[in-house]
């Protein structure tokens, strides 16, 4: 990556609770984005142990493999427990340290509003977070390395609202995206935009594969409409033959709210 001092580090980051969600809900987005020599992450908030299929190691060498197809810079997993991921203060801190350490310009979230509690409750977790990076008197590391609030009137060691300076090291400057927009595969709902994928699909196949996904495949016969169905049930890539409402063949689609932080 780029120096942390520059505004942004990386130009989009996508933040999911399980280690296969960004490449079934915006992989080919973030292909898309690569390949036109911007710099992407992915940030996943759990190693994955729950998932019906394999173990944390084996999403860790997939997540692997998916980021070579994907071309991302930058992926982390964090230590969360996967089936509870809960919005507390401790993980907030967490994500908001990500995003002062990252620097995104466009955050991707997933959609608020699903089946599977992880996947809203990082929705909420990751907006929340992204609050909290942008605080200038908080340090969420340092807040992490006390486990206290630094807000708390009751914290038995004060930190310095101030605290620039945390056991000799610098604190990473805040920072807010520019921009947040939802990845709304899991849930059924209008996106207010889709991106175009038509020329990312073979690539977007390849990785599935790569990641053994549960989905079950479709290859699909001339005018089929879903080549591929998620084990959540949502539409990994929807084919609209001829070219249906998005105008495109194979799309991704995103919700955008008209709201700042
Ligand atoms: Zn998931």
């Amino acid at each position: 990556m780029t120096s942390l001092s520059s505004k942004y580090s990386i130009d989009v980051l996508a933040i999911a609770a399980h280690r296969d969600d960004i490449e079934q809900t915006c992989g080919g987005t973030l292909l898309k984005i690569s390949q036109r020599g911007q710099r992407t992450g992915i940030l996943d908030l759990t190693k994955g142990e729950m998932g019906t299929r394999g173990t944390a190691e084996d999403r860790a060498r997939e997540a692997e493999a998916a980021d070579r197809v994907l071309g991302v810079t930058w992926r982390r997993a964090l230590d969360i427990p996967d089936s509870r991921v809960e919005n507390t203060w401790e993980n907030r801190l967490k994500v908001a340290h990500v995003i002062r350490e990252t620097r995104p310009r466009v955050l991707i979230l997933p959609y608020w509003k699903g089946r599977h509690p992880d996947h809203y409750t990082a929705s909420i977790l990751g907006y929340e977070a992204c609050f909290l990076a942008g605080l200038a008197k908080l340090d969420p590391q340092a807040a992490l390395s006390t486990q206290q609030s630094p807000f708390s009137q009751n914290a038995g060691t004060q930190l310095p609202l101030d605290s620039r300076q945390t056991g000799g090291a610098t604190a990473l400057p805040p920072h807010r995206p520019f921009k947040i927009i939802y990845a709304t595969l899991y849930y059924d709902i209008r996106p207010t935009f889709v991106v175009d994928i038509t020329e990312q699909f073979e690539a977007r196949l390849v990785m599935a594969e790569v990641i053994e996904s549960p989905s079950i495949l479709f290859r699909g016969m001339a005018g089929s409409l879903i080549p591929i169905v998620t084990a959540h049930g949502g539409h990994l890539l929807a084919r609209n033959n001829p070219k249906g409402a998005s105008g495109h063949e194979y799309s991704s689609p995103h919700r955008q709210v008209q709201r700042t932080i």
